[in-house]
């Protein structure tokens, strides 16, 4: 059977800390046992919890390392584990998220393997020759193609929210084997000298949310709408580079061509007119729902459900009667 591996990056302080294996994980888990047998490499410390976890995924081998150079320099000794690992593990797919780490992690693998890169997939499926084939939005979200790679390793890089995350029906059994793996990092250019913790919002990480609320320059300055409607709904705030740009939010929460791509379930996009710039990093969102004052917007030619009308007085409606249903 195909061996499908898995890249997990536990080194950040946060990941090392919390016991729990996040939702994108969960979900290259999931579309791993869909294309063959998952196998799992840990960068970082790999606790009780997680390690169980990965077992209810149906990962019967793990690959860990928890080799200093991994936290203390930047991607090329993850690159360098990884390749070690797929080697050893004859994988023919390797998984990795979609941050911009995970793309750059993914592209140097790709290097030392002789291996064809697929990033920002937002589907995987079987091709009609074997092997994988990902759905792709190019061209700033004109077009969604298929691509797959020709090389006998296929590493592909998976947005978030691409499968709804399942545990595998009979976990791994009777005990996930972990395989230490000692490598010797070949690439340590640039060291990391310091970290600073980002204060916690207590909202989901953007690009993973399974809903967004995005304001553009029709907040005039205000995101508190936004930000009570995101609360409501549990989601992410996001904006359009019109609004970052202003300083009325920080620059991390750009969404488009030149900031995040997102694809969550649900996208409401308020005061935004929906360029196409804009469109290149949301319109691979499940269902978006627009609210503008202005019907000739081009954001209604992509929304699924469109309120003509003003923000101010939209979402505040919206926030209570959710916030009215849960009680
Ligand atoms: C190379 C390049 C890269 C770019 N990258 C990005 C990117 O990554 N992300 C991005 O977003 N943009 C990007 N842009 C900019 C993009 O072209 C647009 O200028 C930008 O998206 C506009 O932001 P906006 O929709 O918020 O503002 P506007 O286009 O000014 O639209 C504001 C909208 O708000 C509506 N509105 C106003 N008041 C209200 C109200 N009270 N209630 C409801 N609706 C109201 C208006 O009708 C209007 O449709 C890029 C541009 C270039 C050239």
């Amino acid at each position: 059977m195909t061996t499908v591996l898995v890249f997990v990056d536990r080194t950040s302080p946060d990941e090392a800390h919390g016991d729990a294996l996040p939702k994108s994980t969960q979900e290259l888990l999931t579309l791993a046992r869909a294309a063959g047998d998952p196998a799992v490499v840990v960068a970082g410390p790999l606790s009780g919890p997680v390690k169980e976890a990965l077992g209810a995924h149906g990962v019967a081998r793990i690959y860990q390392s928890e080799q200093a150079e991994l936290a203390d320099y930047l991607v090329a000794p993850k690159a360098d584990l990884l390749a070690q690992v797929a080697r050893e593990a004859s994988a023919a797919v390797v998984l990795l998220g979609n941050t911009p780490e995970a793309k750059e992690i993914a592209a140097r693998a790709g290097i030392l393997l002789s291996a064809g890169v697929v990033s920002d997939a937002v589907g995987l499926e079987s091709g009609p020759e074997g092997g994988l084939l990902a759905d792709k939005s190019v061209l700033a979200g004109s077009y969604l193609v298929k691509a797959r790679a020709t090389t006998a390793t296929a590493i592909f890089t998976v947005k978030p929210n691409t499968v709804e995350p399942e545990e595998a029906v009979q976990a791994s059994s009777p005990e996930v084997q972990v395989v230490e793996v000692a490598f010797g990092p070949a690439s340590l250019g640039a060291r990391i000298v310091e970290r600073t913790v980002k204060p916690v919002s207590g909202r989901p990480d953007l690009t993973e949310a399974r809903i967004v609320v995005a304001g553009g320059r029709g907040v005039d300055g205000d995101f508190g709408p936004i930000e009570e409607l995101a609360d409501a709904l549990g989601g992410a705030v996001g904006a359009s580079r019109a609004a970052t740009d202003a300083g009325w939010i920080e620059h991390s929460a750009q969404i488009g061509q030149t900031g995040h791509t997102v694809s969550p379930q649900l996208y409401i996009s308020a005061g935004i007119s929906g360029a196409i710039q804009q469109k290149a990093g949301m319109q691979t969102a499940k269902v978006i729902v627009a609210v503008n004052k202005d019907a000739e917007s081009p954001v209604f030619e992509i929304a699924d459900f469109g309120v003509v009308g003003d923000l101010f007085k939209v979402l505040p409606q919206a926030a209570a009667e959710i916030k009215r249903r849960r009680g």
